[in-house]
């Protein structure tokens, strides 16, 4: 159930997906980007801070809420809420609960207006799923780090003025750094030519800088637990986009079922078609429901309140897993389900259907492919018996 207040940020989100977002969708995926005027005007409705602290300037909004607003924006453009989730999820998620207090003075309030978008770049040519695995590397020289190496699929890595690099400070540990992407070194070497959601820029880039000591994040050793503490918020917010994909292939499946006639009849009078439907609407209807009750208790439990789950129930971040897992693979059934519903229009350009399956199987592989998540879950529960 959404409280009064994530109705009315519903309602409002829904709105801008409506006129600004959804009638463009198309033409950006066609051109590779997001109309730049758009950034604009969600920067003017907050929708760049809504995670942020309302003492930097953003909008203070708990998990469940931002997981509203992330679902009506990939209802418009699954892109846009790509760009949304990265900057007001795991970024946001890291300055506030790492940053010093005079990085949060520097970073927030610019990150919350919009002025400075963000990046996460943690993913590498050879360390993907095992993010462990980082072959850059920084070096403490003096005062400052040396940041050299090479980063793959980096969303708003082009645009953004400040970008979360991941880096190897020893053997085993890695480190966070906060770095300008117009610093010297900072090179986007190409962008990716994506199946889906081809208006976010997904980008590579090289790298071979200096940051001074104050652009470290946190401790340097803990930048491993750090990306996967802020992987939690980002996969919630992922199970959003996924919702939106999977809410709009389902209005668009059942218009299109009871306009269009074969035999005589409305393709909702057809047994398999009402079986297909139906299946959609349990599907986003289960995924839903378990999303928002995981970012329901994540915020019950960060306000200091008793987790409500029952004892023996998964980790938050087992949960979280589970929610992005659901909803990621409901929204590709149910844009695979569309695109048949459609029949030949549905293989066609000029239709949406086909563009949301090719959306949502993103969903089924960023911040966390479905085996590692399968894995988290797994893993969690064998631990938690070894804990009764
Ligand atoms: C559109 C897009 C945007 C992205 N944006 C970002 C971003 O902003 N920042 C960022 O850092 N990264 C980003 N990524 C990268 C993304 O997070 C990785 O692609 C993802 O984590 C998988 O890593 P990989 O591609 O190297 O696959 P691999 O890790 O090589 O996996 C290949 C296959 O093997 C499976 N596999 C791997 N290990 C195991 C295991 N232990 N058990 C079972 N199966 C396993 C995987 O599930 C997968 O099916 C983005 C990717 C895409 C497609």
């Amino acid at each position: 159930m959404l409280t009064a207040e994530q109705r009315e940020i519903r309602a409002l989100a829904r709105e801008f997906a409506a006129g600004e977002i959804r009638p463009h969708a198309a033409d950006w995926d066609a051109r590779r980007e997001l109309g730049a005027e758009l950034f604009g005007k969600m920067a003017d409705l907050g929708f760049f801070g809504v995670r942020i602290p309302e003492s930097y300037g953003g909008l203070g909004l708990d998990a469940g809420t931002f997981m509203v607003v992330l679902e009506q924006l990939a209802w418009g453009d699954a892109a846009a809420a790509l760009v949304a989730s990265i900057h007001n999820g795991p970024v946001t998620e890291l300055m506030v609960r790492h940053g010093t207090d005079a990085q949060r003075s520097r970073f927030l309030p610019a990150m919350a207006s919009g002025e400075t978008l963000t990046a996460f770049a943690l993913s590498e040519q050879g360390a993907g799923s095992d993010a462990s695995a980082l072959a850059t590397t920084a070096e403490r020289d003096g005062d400052s780090w040396r940041i050299r190496g090479s980063k793959r699929w980096v969303t708003n890595g082009r645009r953004a003025g400040l970008v979360v690099v991941f880096a190897r400070t020893g053997d085993d540990t890695l480190g966070a750094f906060l770095v300008d992407s117009d610093a010297d070194g900072y090179t986007v070497a190409g962008q990716e030519r994506t199946m889906g959601l081809r208006a976010s820029e997904t980008v590579s880039l090289e790298l071979d800088l200096r940051v001074s000591g104050d652009r470290l994040l946190g401790d340097p050793t803990r930048g491993y637990a750090y990306a996967l503490q802020a992987l939690e918020v980002g996969r919630l917010g992922i199970a959003a986009q996924a919702l939106g994909i999977a809410q709009a292939a389902l209005e668009h499946a059942t218009a299109y079922a009871v306009e269009r006639k074969q035999f005589g009849r409305a393709l909702t009078e057809f047994g398999a078609i009402q079986a297909k439907l139906a299946d959609m609407i349990v599907g986003v209807a289960a995924a839903r429901s378990l999303a928002f009750s995981v970012a329901a208790r994540r915020d019950t439990i960060t306000v200091g309140g008793e987790d409500p789950a029952p004892a023996g129930s998964p980790s938050v971040a087992a949960a979280a897993a589970a929610a992005k897992l659901l909803a990621s693979e409901t929204a590709m059934s149910v844009t695979d389900e569309a695109v048949q519903i459609f029949g030949g229009y549905g293989y066609m350009r000029d239709y949406p259907v086909e563009k949301l399956m090719r959306d949502a199987k993103g969903t089924e592989i960023y911040e966390g492919t479905s085996e590692i998540l399968r894995y988290v879950i797994a893993r969690d529960a064998v631990r938690g018996l070894g804990e009764q």
